[in-house]
C-alpha cells in the first residue's frame, strides 16, 4: 500500500471528548493509538473558539455536568488544565408579569424562592429530589457499562417503589412528573426545560422524563444535578483530555477526514482518508455519529440489511439552534433590572414562562415552522470570568429550542437572519436593551451544526435520548456493547449508550470493551 504508515493497535476516528477519552484509555492499556480529526481543531462539539475578534465561546456545548468523576480521575484532568466552577443562581426565570424565580446551589435559598409561588411546593420539592435520586441511584452503575439487558434492568429497579420509578424514567412525560408533584406554574415551568433539550419533542410527549435524567447525572463539587462552567470554556476539557492522551502516548492528526474504513477479511483494518493518506490498525473506533461511521464511511452495501435499516431508522435530526453574541453592555432584565453584574447574570437564565408555552414552541416546530416564541437557555459566562471577552463587553450563550434541521418553508440559508431575529425579540421581551447591546451575533442551525461539527442531521448527542433509543436499543438492537457488525469496528460517540452530552461514558467505555475490562 502506497503512503502506508506504521500498522497501530488501535486508531479513533474523531477527536470529539469521546474519541480522546477512548484514546486515552487504550493508550493507558498498552496501545499504540492514532487519532484522526477532520477539522483543524480537537474537540468536536466540546469546543472554545474566537467567534469574533477578541471573544472566545463555547461553540456548542456551553456548560458541563455530566463528565464521568472516573475520567476526570482516570485521565487526571485537574493536572491538565481541566476546572470547574458551579454557577449560582442554577437558573433565573422571569416571568412576563415582571416576578422571577431564582433556583441556587443552596437548597434553603431555593425553598424560599419557591415559598414566593407555593408553600405547599416547598415540601413537594423535597419529595421531587427524592424521587430522582432514587432514579439515580438504580441507573447509576448501568451508566459505567454496556447497555444492561431486561434482567440487570429488572434487578436495578426491584424493591419499593422500582415499578413505579421505573415508568416515570421510561414513559412519562415531564410534565405529568412536574403535575404530580407541583401546583405552581412558575416552578415547573423552568423544570420542564430539561425534559426537552435536544430531543424533538415537547415537555408533554411520554418519555421526555428520561431526558430530564439525562440532565441530572452528573455532580459539580458534589451538587447533584449542578452544572458548571468550565473555565476558558468547554474546549478546555477537551484539551485536557487531548494533553493527557499526548502524555499517555497517544497520537493526533488534525485535517485528516476518514472517507473510508476499510475491510479485508472480514474485518476493519484500514482508513483511507479523503487526501488519500492511508493507515491500518487492528483495532478502529469510530466517534462519528452511527450513521456517518456506517453509512458514508463503511457503506450499505457491507452491512446487514436489518442494521442498515437500524441506523437509517434512528431519529438523529436536531431542532437546536445555537446563538453566539458579543454584547456591549449586560442585559437589563425587567424582573430584576440592573447593567451590573449581578445574580440575573451570573447563573443560568431560562426563558419559559409556562409548560404550554414550552409544549407551543414543539408544536410549531413539529409542522415544520421555528418556534415564534422559543424556550432559551442563556449564559454569560463572562459575568463570572476574565479574559474571554474583551475589556468591559459580554458573552452571550443561547441555547434555543425550537427550530427543525428540515423546515416547512424556505431552506436555512434564506431563513437563519429572520430566525435569529425571532430568539432576539423573544428575548428582548425581558431584557429590552438586548437588541441594542449586540455588537456581534452568529446563528447556528442544526445544518450549520452538522456542516461545522460533522454531526448528521445536527442533533445534540448524535441520535436522540428518548428511551426508545436508550438501552440495548442504543445506537441499534444487538449491537449496544460498542461493538458492531463488522469485526474490530467500534463505536466509541454519543451514538452509543449511554448517549450524550460531554459526558466521556461512550468512550470510557467502549475503550474498557476493547480492552477486554467492561462489564457487559
Ligand atoms: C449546540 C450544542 C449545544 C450543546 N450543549 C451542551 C452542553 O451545554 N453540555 C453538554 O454536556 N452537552 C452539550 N451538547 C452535547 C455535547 O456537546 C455532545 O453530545 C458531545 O460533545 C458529543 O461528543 P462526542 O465526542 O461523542 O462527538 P463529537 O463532539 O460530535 O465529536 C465527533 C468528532 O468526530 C469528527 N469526525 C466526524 N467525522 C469524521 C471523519 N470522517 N473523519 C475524521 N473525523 C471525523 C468530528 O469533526 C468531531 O470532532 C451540545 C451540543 C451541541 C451541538
Amino acid at each position: 500500500m502506497a503512503n502506508e504508515s506504521p500498522r497501530y493497535d488501535a486508531i479513533v476516528i474523531g477527536a470529539g471528548h469521546n474519541g480522546l477519552i477512548a484514546a486515552a484509555y487504550l493508550a493507558k492499556g498498552g496501545k499504540r493509538v492514532l487519532v484522526l480529526e477532520r477539522r483543524d481543531i480537537i474537540g468536536g462539539a466540546a469546543v472554545t473558539e474566537e467567534a469574533f475578534p477578541g471573544y472566545n465561546l463555547s461553540t456548542c456545548s456551553y456548560v458541563c455536568n455530566l463528565l464521568l468523576p472516573e475520567v476526570i480521575a482516570d485521565l487526571d484532568l485537574v493536572r491538565h488544565g481541566y476546572a470547574i466552577r458551579p454557577f449560582d443562581p442554577t437558573y433565573f426565570c422571569p416571568f412576563p408579569d415582571g416576578s422571577y424565580f431564582m433556583a441556587h446551589l443552596d437548597g434553603k435559598k431555593t425553598r424560599q424562592q419557591i415559598a414566593k409561588f407555593s408553600k405547599k411546593d416547598v415540601a413537594a420539592y423535597d419529595a421531587y429530589w427524592a424521587m430522582w435520586d432514587r432514579i439515580l441511584a438504580r441507573m447509576q452503575p448501568l451508566l459505567r457499562r454496556a447497555a444492561p439487558s431486561l434482567s440487570d434492568i429488572e434487578r436495578a429497579f426491584d424493591g419499593p417503589q422500582g415499578l413505579d420509578d421505573w415508568k416515570t424514567l421510561t414513559q412519562r412525560s415531564i410534565a405529568e412528573v412536574l403535575d404530580y408533584y407541583f401546583e405552581s406554574e412558575q416552578i415547573k415551568a423552568p423544570l420542564c426545560t430539561g425534559g426537552v433539550i435536544g430531543v424533538n419533542a415537547g415537555p408533554m410527549t411520554p418519555g421526555t422524563a428520561y431526558v430530564k435524567f439525562h440532565h441530572l447525572i452528573g455532580k459539580v463539587n458534589g451538587v447533584q444535578g449542578a452544572w458548571g462552567f468550565v473555565t476558558g470554556g468547554m474546549g478546555s476539557v477537551s484539551n485536557a483530555i487531548a494533553t493527557s492522551a499526548k502524555e499517555s502516548g497517544v497520537e493526533i492528526l488534525t485535517n485528516a477526514e476518514v472517507a473510508e474504513i476499510e475491510i479485508s477479511n472480514g474485518r476493519a483494518s484500514s482508513v483511507r482518508l479523503t487526501d488519500g493518506r492511508r493507515f491500518s490498525a487492528s483495532t478502529i473506533l469510530s466517534n462519528a455519529d452511527p450513521q456517518r461511521t456506517y453509512l458514508q464511511m463503511i457503506g450499505a452495501g457491507a452491512l446487514p440489511d436489518d442494521f442498515v435499516d437500524g441506523v437509517q431508522r434512528i431519529r438523529h435530526k436536531g431542532s437546536v439552534v445555537k446563538v453566539l453574541l458579543g454584547l456591549g453592555e449586560l442585559p437589563d432584565f425587567t424582573a430584576l433590572p440592573g447593567k451590573t453584574i449581578g445574580p440575573q447574570h451570573t447563573g443560568g437564565i431560562t426563558i419559559n414562562p409556562s409548560v404550554e408555552y414550552l409544549e407551543t414552541a414543539w408544536d410549531e416546530c413539529k409542522r415544520g415552522q421555528p418556534s415564534s416564541k422559543p424556550f432559551m437557555d442563556c449564559y454569560i459566562q463572562t459575568a463570572t470570568e476574565d479574559g474571554l471577552a474583551p475589556p468591559g463587553k459580554h458573552t452571550l450563550s443561547l441555547f434555543v429550542q425550537y427550530a427543525p434541521y428540515d423546515l416547512a418553508e424556505g431552506s436555512w440559508d434564506d431563513r437563519r437572519d429572520q430566525i435569529g431575529q425571532t430568539i432576539i425579540n423573544t428575548l428582548a421581551d425581558y431584557a429590552p436593551n438586548l437588541p441594542s447591546a449586540i455588537e456581534h451575533m452568529q446563528v447556528l442551525g442544526p445544518p450549520d451544526i452538522e456542516r461545522i461539527i460533522g454531526i448528521t442531521g445536527g442533533n445534540i448527542f448524535h441520535g436522540e435520548i428518548m428511551p426508545d433509543q436508550m438501552f440495548g436499543n442504543r445506537p441499534v438492537p444487538g449491537y449496544s456493547g460498542y461493538e458492531s457488525p463488522v469485526e474490530g469496528l467500534f463505536l466509541c460517540g454519543s451514538g452509543a449508550w449511554p448517549g450524550g452530552a460531554v459526558f466521556g461514558a461512550p468512550g470510557r467505555n467502549c475503550a474498557l470493551a476493547v480492552l477486554g475490562e467492561l462489564d457487559a
